[in-house]
């Protein structure tokens, strides 16, 4: 008998058994994607790590997965209440280049990054600065149900307008309301939250669009409840994000679309928790951090940090350490050697009920540091051979390490050397001795000494 799939739903605050809204179509999954504004630090990578390992965990019980992903290139202000700089229009000023080109630069960035990380890209990455028609619809058929006003500087939205405003984050709205300190300027209350803002009058900016209530751009918040509406429909299966989402953006994506639908936009919410460095928040806003190629220009392989990653529960926050990625460089060392080192038999097929552990493991709220150790007690098990290579390469479509396309560094001579260690035989065979002998040298002073043997000849590179 199959596990059911138990997945946590924050909505619920509990652990829920996962079916599909619709049996027969899809599972429809939304993720909030990177701000463009600079590259994503290695917090931001474990969040789409762990989406990764929960669209993997997806794929493994036999679902389709449609899967939609944004790209935040406006309106994410630098302060979560509504105050402050668009990130986007600063990055500008910080690079020097248009906010346009950033964009473009660091959405590239993200996509590079995450494949290095073996993430397996969305079915759709889709712009905000793509959809503002979208949005410009989501808030004049809010203003059309009574839930909007107009600031000096906005159209926002008024929570005051619904008694269950803040249920996800299970907020405590009289005591935010009777204890804020914070300045709500023209706002009514301290929850509201700007749907679209207003170009400031006494400059241009480099992204704004004409709409109904005048020259501006969108919230940071519409984006996504208006793109995963268009993409997904007004009710689909589960959407995620990092922690920090539950109490502001995933809040008020509820917030809009229960006023325009009804709905609560996604039957499950599930979300991610910290990465801390030195145990404390890491934060791109804080100018130093840390980002994959900085691991990379250290000599890290990307998927030590995946490793690292699917050791600890994406439910409960993650110390990075340099101690901890080195662990995780051996740990993924060890075992793609102990991988190599089984024999290919094509006879041998997967272990049943190791497959069926796994399952139970993974269908347990993703518990990944579960199934790890299941691979662990795989490999030093006594199963034969082909049997352990076949199981853990089904294990790998969890994990991600790209297992069996992992090659040992010195074990893979390049093409380029094996072209000339070829031309070198047959110069050999024709007996042209000068030619030979200089193919040698060349090889050489590529790094790689050939031997002739009896039936042939081996390359090999030399030790550094
Ligand atoms: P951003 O680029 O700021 O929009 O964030 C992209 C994703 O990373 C969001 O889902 C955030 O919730 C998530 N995130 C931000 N900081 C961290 C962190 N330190 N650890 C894990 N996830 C994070
Ligand atoms: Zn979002």
């Amino acid at each position: 008998m199959s596990v059911p799939l138990v997945l946590y739903d924050n909505y619920a605050r509990s652990l829920r058994e996962f079916a599909p809204l619709d049996a027969a179509g899809p599972v429809r999954l939304y993720t909030c994607g990177p701000t463009v504004y600079d590259y994503q630090h290695i917090g931001n990578y474990r969040t789409f790590l762990f989406e990764d390992l929960l669209k993997r965990v997806l794929l493994w019980n036999g679902y389709r997965v449609r899967h939609v992903m944004n790209i935040t290139d406006v309106g994410h202000l630098t302060s979560d209440a509504d105050t402050g700089e668009d990130k986007m229009e600063k990055g500008a000023r910080r690079t020097g280049r248009s906010a346009w080109d950033i964009a473009a630069l660091y959405t590239q960035a993200f996509v590079d990054d995450a494949r290095v990380l073996n993430i397996l890209p969305p079915d759709i990455l889709s712009r905000a600065t793509d959809h503002i028609a979208e949005q410009i619809a989501f808030v004049a058929d809010l203003e059309q149900r009574g839930y909007t006003y107009r600031t000096s500087d906005g159209i926002y939205f008024d929570t005051s307008r619904q008694a269950d405003y803040g249920y996800l984050a299970r907020l405590d709205r009289s005591g935010l309301e009777a204890g804020k300190r914070v300045d709500v300027g023209e706002k009514r209350n301290a929850t509201d939250f700007a749907l679209w803002k207003f170009s400031p009058p006494d400059s241009t900016r480099q992204m704004e669009w004409e709409s109904p209530w005048g020259k501006g751009f969108p919230g940071w918040h519409i984006e996504c409840s208006a793109m995963a509406q268009r993409y997904l429909g007004d009710y689909f299966d589960i959407h995620c994000g990092g922690e920090d989402h539950i109490p502001v953006h995933h809040t008020n994506e509820i917030a809009q679309t229960q006023a325009r639908v009804g709905t609560r936009l996604a039957n499950f919410w599930m979300h991610g928790y910290f990465l801390l460095a030195n145990d404390t928040k890491m934060a791109k806003s804080a100018g130093e951090f840390l980002r994959i190629g900085a691991l990379v220009d250290r000599g890290y392989d990307p998927l030590a940090f995946r490793y690292l990653c699917l050791t600890g529960h994406y439910r409960t926050q993650l110390n990075f350490t340099w101690e901890a990625l080195d662990a995780a460089t051996t740990g993924l060392a060890r075992m793609r050697a102990a991988f190599h080192a089984l024999p290919m038999d094509a006879s041998a097929g997967a272990n049943a009920g190791l497959l069926a552990r796994v399952t139970a493991q993974v269908n347990d709220d993703l518990n990944a540091p579960r199934a790890l150790a299941l691979a662990w007690e795989t490999l030093r098990g006594d199963l034969p051979g082909g049997v352990k290579r076949a199981t853990l390469a089904r294990f790998d479509d969890l994990f991600g390490f790209g297992l069996a396309a992992w090659q040992p560094a010195d074990a893979a001579v390049p093409a380029r050397i094996a072209a000339l260690a070829d031309a070198r035989a047959d110069a050999r065979k024709a007996r042209n001795w000068a030619e030979a002998d200089r193919l040698r040298a060349e090889l050489h002073a590529a790094g790689y000494d050939v031997e002739d043997k009896a039936d042939g000849y081996a390359v090999k590179r030399r030790p550094s």
